[in-house]
């Protein structure tokens, strides 16, 4: 009998022990199912980052995917807007109950550290000074440094972080979702810092590095966009395009620098007289074109004699001397009256140009 017991004690121990086994198994199986679901989601979110072409973009992908990858969560997406400068909000998802809009970079601790700042008791951590309300009515948080290429390109601020009762730090279960959000937060990082790269790449190849206007490559593109535009809608489409009188003087007498302060104040002087959708470029040496969609001739006409009238009253500065009498000659030409293409319609304005040279400078012709 005493035999029978034994056995049957140690069959349930047995039992007890392969149940808490399968327990164990089921719970790391269950783990490794997250993880995968985590790993698939956070590849494909890197997957349509890498094809965003704006921050807008990449903020909808971002705000789509935040919330799947880390579901209790609320979570805010900062950039810094100028290097050492400010960091302002890009992006929010669920309700943030305590942060501030804007902040500087020392308010807050992973940005000065450069590593991950994560406050699970709020009464007993450093907190960031970019968290407004009482220790006591703050939530856990973590914040991530957007970091790439040894840039800080913003921050990744996480709250609420619902973490299972039992979890406690430096457990298991808290490191994985900390390294899920740095894993965030690094796929954020560099699509912030390729999207920053692209766009000082375009604007190499957009922009004029002595004036900052467009180039005329931007023009032609432009040109070539606006004209289907025009037709499209039957909205007029003008050209002035704008040469300074005897610049080569000013090189000669002045010295090269002096005729680079000159063309710089022009640069200034044509984007002050633009609005907001027309486009001012300098096409090369001392030319300049400034594209006006849906002005008609006379708009084009009337702002280019008030360039003319501009240029003559510009007194130019270069090292405390005052650089002669500036002026200029432009020609002004319409689509499609003057020419039906882009070629043609810069062709008829070009020539404009050469007839108010001819005609004795400083002066403006139509086409
Ligand atoms: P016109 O009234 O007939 O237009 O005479 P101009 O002297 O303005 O014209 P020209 O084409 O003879 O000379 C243009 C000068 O512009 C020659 C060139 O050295 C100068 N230039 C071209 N690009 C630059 C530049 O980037 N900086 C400076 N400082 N000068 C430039
Ligand atoms: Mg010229
Ligand atoms: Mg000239």
């Amino acid at each position: 009998l005493a035999l029978l017991r034994q056995d049957i004690r140690d069959g349930r121990q047995a039992e007890e022990s392969l149940r808490q086994s399968r327990e164990s198994l089921l719970a790391r199986l269950d783990g490794l199912e997250l993880r995968d679901r985590d790993h698939v989601a956070l590849s494909k979110l890197s997957n349509y980052l890498n094809s965003c072409l704006t921050s807008d973009e990449a903020c909808a992908v971002i705000t789509s995917f935040a919330p799947q990858l880390l579901p209790s969560d609320v979570g805010t997406l900062y950039r810094i807007g100028s290097p050492g400068g400010y960091l302002e909000r890009l992006a929010s998802w669920g309700d943030i109950p305590s942060e501030e809009k804007l902040f500087a970079l020392q308010d807050c601790w992973a940005l000065r550290r450069g590593r991950l700042h994560w406050i699970g008791d709020t009464r007993s951590g450093v907190l960031c000074q970019h968290l407004a309300g009482a220790a006591e009515s703050i939530l856990p948080y973590l914040c991530i440094p957007l970091i790439a290429h040894s840039e800080t390109m913003g921050l990744l601020f996480l709250q609420r972080l619902q973490l299972p009762s039992n979890v406690v730090e430096g457990s298991a279960a808290l490191e994985s979702k900390l390294q899920l959000a740095a894993a965030l937060g690094e796929a954020i990082s560099l699509a912030l810092s390729n999207l920053k790269l692209r766009d000082t790449l375009r604007q190499q190849s957009i922009r004029d590095p002595l004036t900052g206007l467009y180039n005329r490559r931007f023009l032609e593109e432009y040109l070539v966009h606006e004209r289907v535009r025009a037709t499209r809608k039957n909205r007029p489409l003008s050209v002035i395009m704008l040469d300074i009188d005897h610049f080569k003087r000013f090189n000669d007498t002045f010295g090269h620098d002096a005729g680079d302060a000159i063309l710089r104040r022009m640069g200034l002087l044509l984007q002050g007289n633009v609005r907001g959708s027309d486009i001012a470029c300098r096409i090369g040496g001392e030319e300049f074109a400034l594209l006006l969609p849906e002005a008609p001739l006379p708009i084009a006409y009337q702002r280019a004699e008030n360039i003319l009238d501009t240029v003559r009253r510009l007194q130019v500065k270069h090292r405390g001397q005052v650089l002669g009498a500036i002026t200029v000659s432009l020609g002004v030409a319409a689509f499609p009256k003057h020419g039906e293409t882009p070629e043609a319609l810069i062709r008829a304005a070009d020539r404009a140009l050469y007839q108010a040279k001819e005609g004795g400078r400083n002066k403006l012709a139509s086409a």
